[in-house]
């Protein structure tokens, strides 16, 4: 992504907010077509970059454009380069956001398909809201991530009007703190998306379930976690849809992984952009690390992060998921882990 003065017509590879001569909004120049045009294999192993040999591409778009990537594969000078794309609902994309959050979640939902949606189709956004902590800890989804994804919406024609966020707490602290403490509630006052407390909605049996009836006024939901190393954060965050009293009846009768099944199979279609930029490690301090990933198999996200972070044990709810069996698109593993 390169960013562009209307008027001077200078470009930026990163989003400077105007133009420092002109004072004007800068335009986003997607690009369309992208050549190889330099090719260094990397031999020797780095400490950011253990696995070698690997590949640093120079690409070129159609308007001249340069910039460098990370390829596990190898290119000649010359080869289109193409992110290929794919309608599996099991697909997994990976993108690496730079210095556009836009920008990756833009790219990860057009890789897995680019959704069936129109312009009045009600959503129902779902982000991780566990503590009332202020943003930096990262132990929600973070308010410039959740800002970027109503930008995305927006930009596809989504109407304020058909958006709802929705959360609710589990334990004593009141959601209203969580929203407010983390910033996401600034997020929809400031966008005029109307907050809604889960707890608070009527809820419908379905099956072992009582499900908020926010779920099923839309036509689809978002869920938007922040993931966390060690956590299998995406697939959870949709328990968030139960009446807690439901809920915790059924953790305490059957293992998550056969909750998660069974409540995807009643839910409507539920599609997962994670927020993986700046995330809590193990001992919960906060670390950088740069990608959003997609997919509309929660699971798979995350079965892929912890293939990245590789960080404590593989959540219960991950074991039987085989890694070889998930296609992952956009960047591969190599290019992202640790
Ligand atoms: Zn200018």
């Amino acid at each position: 992504m390169f960013y562009q003065c209307s008027k001077c017509k200078k470009v930026w590879q990163y989003p400077v907010e105007k133009c420092p001569d002109c004072f004007l909004k800068l335009d986003r120049l997607e690009n369309k077509k992208i050549k190889v045009i330099g090719v260094s294999k990397v031999t020797i192993p780095t400490l950011f970059h253990p696995k070698a040999p690997y590949f640093v591409l120079v690409l070129e778009d159609e308007k001249g454009n340069k910039w460098v990537q990370k390829s596990v594969r190898e290119y000649k000078i010359g080869d289109n380069f193409e992110i290929q794309k794919s309608r599996d609902k099991n697909a997994v994309a990976i993108w690496r956001i730079k210095y556009d959050v836009l920008e990756g979640i833009e790219k990860v939902i057009e890789i897995i398909g680019d959704l069936d949606l129109k312009e009045n189709s009600k959503i129902l956004i779902l982000p991780s809201l566990y503590k009332a902590s202020h943003s930096y800890f990262r132990d929600n989804t973070s308010p410039e991530f959740l800002q970027a994804t109503l930008n995305f919406l927006f930009q596809k024609g989504f109407k304020p009007e058909n958006i709802k966020i929705g959360a609710q707490s589990f334990d004593e602290t009141s959601v209203e703190s969580k929203a407010k403490k983390s910033g996401l509630l600034d997020v929809c006052l400031k966008n005029k998306i109307s907050p809604s407390d889960l707890s608070k909605t009527k809820f419908i049996k379905k099956e072992n379930f009582e499900i908020s009836e926010e779920a099923f006024k839309s036509d689809f939901i978002l869920n938007l976690p922040i993931l966390k190393m060690g956590k299998a954060s995406a697939s959870e965050n949709p328990f968030f849809l139960l009446k807690k009293e439901n809920y915790l009846r059924l953790k305490h009768l059957s293992e998550d992984k056969e909750i998660f099944e069974n409540l995807n199979k009643v839910l409507p279609q539920c599609l997962t952009v994670a927020e993986a930029d700046s995330i809590q490690d193990l001992e919960k301090f906060t670390t950088f690390f740069g990608l959003a990933i997609a997919s509309l198999n929660a699971l798979n996200i995350d079965r892929i992060f912890f293939e990245i972070t590789k960080k404590g044990e593989l959540p219960e709810i991950l074991k039987e998921i085989k890694i070889e069996n998930i296609p992952i698109l956009g960047r591969k593993i190599e290019e992202v882990a640790l």
